[in-house]
């Protein structure tokens, strides 16, 4: 039996990066993924990894399963269309956010309007159109993208990013507060710097790919970047009962960076 036997999961952003490892992660452990993403490529590419894994893993009947669905966090209807048709979860991972480059400066309107609505007004739609058949089914656990990079520490040139991403620990934390009695826990995740398709592309767009790398791999005592697999296997700690007396917290995973 799996960690997450019996259990049903929501995961937005699942097509790539931490996204994608968690999904993969949770069904590997038995769970009954919904995974989303607003791009389909990758989600078909995540569906055949998984066929693929299936075929081959000794656990056969042991794994969970994983069926994608399309899903834009920017529009509300998109959201309540999906959350209806899912059904109801024991498990939200939101995991959906973007990285804005820059001070406050560089934040324009437009940028600022974007990263709040994609990073903290579609995780708050999220839990509130998951929330209540979630109570309704005895609880459940939300486990909520932050990053290191805001209210823990300040990154440079991350000003909107770690606005919003504090945002999150507080809207994580309210909703603990609020549900606790309703057998909901909600907990938030705050990785250091993780390979990602998007961190790629990010060092790409640099005039020097080598010294973006080196400037990032610089900020983890570890002199390495974290692996999607590493916050995946937290995602499946915080998602399953073995964390049952944990809610409200922001667990930080970051190879080091704000505490050695
Ligand atoms: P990524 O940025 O490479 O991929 C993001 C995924 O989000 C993509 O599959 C994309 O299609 C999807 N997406 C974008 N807009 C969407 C929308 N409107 N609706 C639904 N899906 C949408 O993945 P990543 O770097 O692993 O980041 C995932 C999360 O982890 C983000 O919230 C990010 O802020 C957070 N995070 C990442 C790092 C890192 O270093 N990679 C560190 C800390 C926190």
């Amino acid at each position: 039996m799996g960690r997450l036997t019996g259990k049903r999961a929501l995961a937005t952003a699942a097509g790539q990066g931490i996204g994608r490892a968690s999904v993969i992660a949770m069904a590997r452990e038995g769970a009954e993924v919904i995974a989303t993403d607003v791009n389909d490529a990758a989600l078909e590419s995540l569906s055949e990894a998984w066929a693929r894994l299936r075929t081959e893993s000794p656990q056969g009947d042991a794994l969970g399963q994983i069926v994608t669905r399309r899903l834009d966090v920017l529009d509300l209807e998109s959201i309540t269309e999906a959350v209806q048709a899912v059904g109801a979860v024991q498990v939200l991972f939101n995991c959906a956010g973007i990285v804005a480059h820059g001070t406050i400066l560089d934040c324009d309107e437009e940028q600022w309007d974007l990263s709040v609505r994609l990073n903290m007004t579609a995780m708050y739609r999220m839990c509130r159109a998951v929330l209540p058949d979630m109570i309704a089914g005895g609880g459940g656990s939300i486990v909520n993208m932050a990053s290191v990079a805001s209210s823990v520490i300040a990154a440079p040139n991350r000003f909107v990013y770690g606005a919003t991403k504090a945002g999150v620990i507080g809207l994580t934390k309210a909703i603990a507060c609020d549900f606790i009695g309703q057998g909901i826990r909600a907990n938030a995740i705050c990785p250091g710097t993780v390979e990602s398709p998007s961190l790629e592309e990010r060092m790409r767009r640099t005039d020097d790919y080598e010294a973006a790398r080196r400037a990032f791999v610089a900020r983890q005592p570890m002199n390495r970047l974290g692996r999607p697999e590493e916050i995946a296997a937290l995602v499946v700690y915080l998602a399953s009962d073995e964390s049952s007396y944990t809610t409200g917290t922001e667990h930080v995973i970051d190879g080091g960076w704000t505490n050695t």
